[in-house]
């Protein structure tokens, strides 16, 4: 576990290695051909990515949520979507951890910290998005068991995973409707498959996955905790983990796109001299700087609160907002800053303008950030 300065300055630099060796060689080809970067993400299990937020006792990393965000945002520097296979994988070891039985650890969570078993989290539908709640997949029981009903969209992992959490209903007619979600872990089996890959603007390479359940059995050992009821809490509380790597990784972004900006500005010449000496140049620069440098901040704020066991609506509602719509602006100045040459592949900033406003959307949309943090304020907490 990197607990110090030390130590988390150390693999930071492990991590920028292995990004300029690994990833940056052969990013923008795979994510062009929208390959699945398999030896990337192998190495990536080798190194202990899939294990960096589980806790060492389980076979992890144990990292701390500030260093894990430092982690996330360097690896993004050279490709998002490696981030996003780690997410959902490690949101899922979030929830198992905390609200799991023992027995549901013990099974999952080693594995998983290998990197042997890849998680994905299936909790969006056609109807229910934002609107969690809304969800339409059944949970009845059936034997011993439960049987699952439903389709989930937008499963990131979904192709790939073997340990895939679902939301269900248990109770379609609670009041309110969120007492009635449960969640179970489905494992790829009879009445359980893959229905299509979505075909995305960016974030390529990694699928996202719609995933259909017809009747797929799960035993009553596969109720999260053992509780039913309890889903939408415990689903919500590990996406607090989701919204700092999205806003981490939207950091590594509007890092990545600030850097190819200021070194083009300085290569490029017209009217006899850099373009980073044209004043118009020089503030969108300025601009990036302040907006990456407050991003950084805020994703840190929201880390330490997560490190303090602290709930961390506000502070990662503020640092996921903040950072995606920072990582949107930077990666069209950056497009902007290369002229013509930006609107081509022959720059990655064509890749880092399209990956940017998953970061918008994913983790809970920023208008329903917006919504979080405004509730948090109104309930007295200060900013
Ligand atoms: C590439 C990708 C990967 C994803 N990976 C996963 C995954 O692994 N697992 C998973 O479960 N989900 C995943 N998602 C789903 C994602 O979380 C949802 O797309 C997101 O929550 C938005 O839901 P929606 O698409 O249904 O939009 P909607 O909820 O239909 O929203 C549409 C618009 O209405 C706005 N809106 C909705 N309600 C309100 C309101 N109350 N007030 C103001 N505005 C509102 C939204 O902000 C948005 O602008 C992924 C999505 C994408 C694109």
């Amino acid at each position: 576990m990197a607990s110090s300065a030390d130590e988390t300055r150390s693999l930071i630099e492990t991590v920028r290695e292995f990004v300029k060796q690994e990833v940056l060689p052969v990013a923008n080809a795979l994510e062009h051909e929208d390959e699945y970067p398999q030896e990337i993400l192998d190495k990536m299990a080798e190194l202990g990515f899939f294990g960096l937020t589980i806790p060492v006792e389980y076979g992890g990393v144990g990292l701390s949520k500030v260093a894990y965000a430092s982690v996330v945002e360097e690896l993004c520097t050279g490709w998002m979507s490696l981030a996003g296979a780690i997410n959902s994988h490690l949101i899922v070891g979030e929830i198992l951890y905390r609200f799991g039985t023992e027995e549901q650890r013990k099974q999952f969570l080693p594995s998983m910290a290998a990197g042997e078993v890849r998680g994905a989290l299936g909790l969006s539908e056609a109807e229910a998005g934002s609107d969690v709640a809304s969800l339409r997949t059944r949970a009845v029981r059936s034997n011993d068991g439960y049987a699952l009903t439903g389709s989930k969209l937008w499963v990131t992992n979904g192709r790939r995973c073997r340990v895939l959490l679902v939301a269900a209903k248990t109770d379609p007619q609670a009041e309110p409707a969120h007492k009635g979600i449960s969640l179970f872990v489905a494992l790829p089996g009879a009445g359980y498959s893959v229905a299509r890959d979505h075909e995305k603007l960016g974030y390529k390479g990694v699928e996202t996955s719609e995933v259909v359940l017809d009747s797929h059995y799960v035993d009553a050992g596969a109720l999260v905790g053992g509780e039913e009821g309890a889903g939408f809490a415990q689903v919500m509380a590990g996406l607090e983990l989701g919204r700092l790597n999205v806003a981490a990784r939207a950091v590594g972004v509007a890092r990545a796109a600030y850097e190819a900006a200021f070194e083009y500005a300085q290569e490029r010449e017209t009217f006899g001299k850099p373009i980073a000496q044209h004043q118009t140049i020089q503030n969108m620069l300025a601009d990036m700087a302040i907006n990456l440098k407050a991003a950084r901040l805020l994703t840190r704020d929201a880390a330490e609160a997560l490190d303090r066991g602290e709930r961390a609506d506000l502070e990662a509602g503020m640092a996921k907002l903040f950072a995606s719509e920072t990582a949107a602006e930077n990666s069209l100045s950056a497009m902007r800053i290369h002229g013509g040459f930006g609107f081509t592949k022959d720059f990655p900033v064509e890749r880092y303008y399209r990956d940017a406003p998953l970061m918008l959307i994913g983790e809970g949309t920023n208008e329903i950030q917006r919504l979080v943090v405004a509730s948090k304020l109104l309930k007295g907490q200060q900013p």
